[in-house]
């Protein structure tokens, strides 16, 4: 079918729904994903895990399974031991992070809401890994804040998954790029924003995608001209900008 066919058809489609896991051109070839590579292959725990989720009210936060397959390859593959993660929720991907470092690997873990995290710690507590974990309750700025001024962990976090309140995100980048290695990775996440991030100005968007999409926005440009940075903006999930720091 021809392309511009086949975009047309697909407009009213449920994958460009808020909150529907995926950015691809149909459901059809996101379902076969998820059939054929992501849940054959789901460690037992983050089934469990991501199946607790979605009894959730919120579960529309949650990572996405093919996402969390996409970050446990991803940190294996760059040997990742030392990470952070911003925003928890109930740990689907903190799981995926989990599970993917070594027996020495660590995570520092940040979430203003405990509660949700509670509700999956026993599933991880379940796969062995809870004892990588360092979860702290609150807002991540302040801790970040708190590790600038120390000076002790610059430069030595491998990797860094942000998928907590966009409109901080820039303010968390001024401050990650200093906690990150020469050569480590930051994770932003949502930074295609439902696919709004090219609505036209008077499309009908939800309340909270519609006041988010502006920092988003703002994000991906700061992000395209930081020099410190080379980028990879990736459509899994709802979009990830991969942030390598080369200086
Ligand atoms: N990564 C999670 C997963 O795999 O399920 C999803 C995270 S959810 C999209 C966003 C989370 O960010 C929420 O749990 C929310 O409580 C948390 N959050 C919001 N503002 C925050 C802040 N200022 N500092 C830390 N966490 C925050
Ligand atoms: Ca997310």
């Amino acid at each position: 079918m021809a392309e511009s066919g086949e975009s047309k058809e697909n407009q009213g489609g449920r994958h460009q729904e808020v909150g529907h896991k995926s950015l691809l051109q149909s459901d059809a070839l996101y379902q076969y994903i998820l059939e054929t590579s992501v849940y054959p292959r789901e460690p037992e725990a983050m089934k469990e895990l991501r199946e607790l989720t979605a009894n959730h009210p919120w579960n529309i936060m949650t990572t996405s399974a093919d996402e969390g397959q996409f970050l446990n390859m991803l940190l294996k593959l760059i040997n990742a031991k030392n990470t952070m993660e911003i925003g928890v929720y109930t740990g689907y991907s903190l799981l995926a992070t989990a599970l993917a470092l070594p027996e020495d690997g660590k995570i520092l873990a940040m979430d203003i809401n405990r509660e949700n995290y509670e509700l999956g710690l026993p599933v991880i507590q379940k796969a062995g890994v809870a004892y990588k974990i360092d979860f702290r309750e609150g807002p991540a700025l302040p801790v970040l804040d708190q590790m600038i001024e120390d000076g002790k962990l610059h430069g030595t976090f491998d990797f860094i998954f942000v998928d907590a309140d966009k409109d901080n995100y820039i303010n968390y980048h001024k401050r990650l790029i200093e906690l990150v290695k020469v050569g480590g990775v930051i994770g932003y996440d949502n930074t295609l924003w439902n696919g709004s991030v090219v609505a036209p100005p008077d499309a009908p968007l939800r309340k909270y995608v519609r006041y988010y999409r502006d920092f988003v926005l703002e994000l991906n440009k700061a992000l395209a001209a930081d020099p410190r940075i080379e980028i990879c903006m990736l459509p899994v999930g709802d979009g990830v900008t991969l942030c390598r720091r080369i200086s």
